[in-house]
């Protein structure tokens, strides 16, 4: 029987890529059903880590599936690691990817090139009912450019440039972005683990 695990987010997105890349290991990923009414669970953790147990754990309690949940963001070197688990409202509460990125360029107005190091983050936990069954991350290095590069991706990525391709996220389609992205090594590692307990979930 092909394991299911559920995904505790209902965006589309996220769904596509983790349902795509489970696919070639025979694992299926779900949204977790009767999510949207559901209780929002307030990602108020100092980590990346702290808030991907707390959604994992909270979501867990309403199925007997396994659910994982994933926290990610950009830490840049010459702001101290900010905006961190601050990245989706690095500007504001209500703000946009626009607004993000500005304030991010403005920031590093001053630094040049060889100072403008970042990685992305991302920490997945898998949970079931109540329990943290693993967790595991991943991990993106590249240097955020002056000037927007590309249309694909999301947030970051116009200015996020990874060296090994010498592209920014953005220029790459989204297979080779999740090759390559600190949510594509997450999930490798999840699905590992998942396909190692294979015979128990
Ligand atoms: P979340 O893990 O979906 O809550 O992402 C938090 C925030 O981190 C996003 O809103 C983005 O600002 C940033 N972020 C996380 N992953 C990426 C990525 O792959 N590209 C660009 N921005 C990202």
């Amino acid at each position: 029987m092909t394991p299911l695990i559920y995904l505790a987010s209902n965006n589309p997105g996220k769904l596509r890529e983790f349902a795509q890349a489970a696919t070639a290991w025979e694992i299926e990923v779900q949204i977790l059903p009767g999510i949207d009414n559901l209780p929002a669970c307030i990602e108020d953790g100092d980590t990346f880590e702290a808030n991907a147990r707390k959604k994992a754990l909270y979501y867990s309690q309403f199925t007997e599936t396994p659910v994982f949940a994933d926290d990610s963001g950009l830490c840049v070197d010459a702001l101290g690691g900010a905006p961190g688990v601050f990245s989706a409202r690095f500007a504001g509460l209500q703000a946009d990817d626009e607004a993000n990125n500005q304030k991010l360029i403005n920031e590093l107005a001053q630094f040049p090139q060889d100072k403008r190091s970042a990685h992305y983050i991302c920490v997945i936990a898998l949970a079931e009912r109540g329990q943290i069954l693993t967790v595991v991350e991943g991990r993106a290095d590249g240097l955020i450019q002056e000037q927007p590069c590309g249309s694909g991706g999301f947030g970051y990525d116009p200015y996020f440039f990874y060296p090994p391709l010498e592209k920014t996220f953005a220029q790459l389609s989204v297979d080779e972005k999740f090759n390559v992205s600190h949510r594509g090594e997450a999930f490798r590692k999840l699905l590992g683990y998942v396909q190692s307990e294979i015979s128990r979930i």
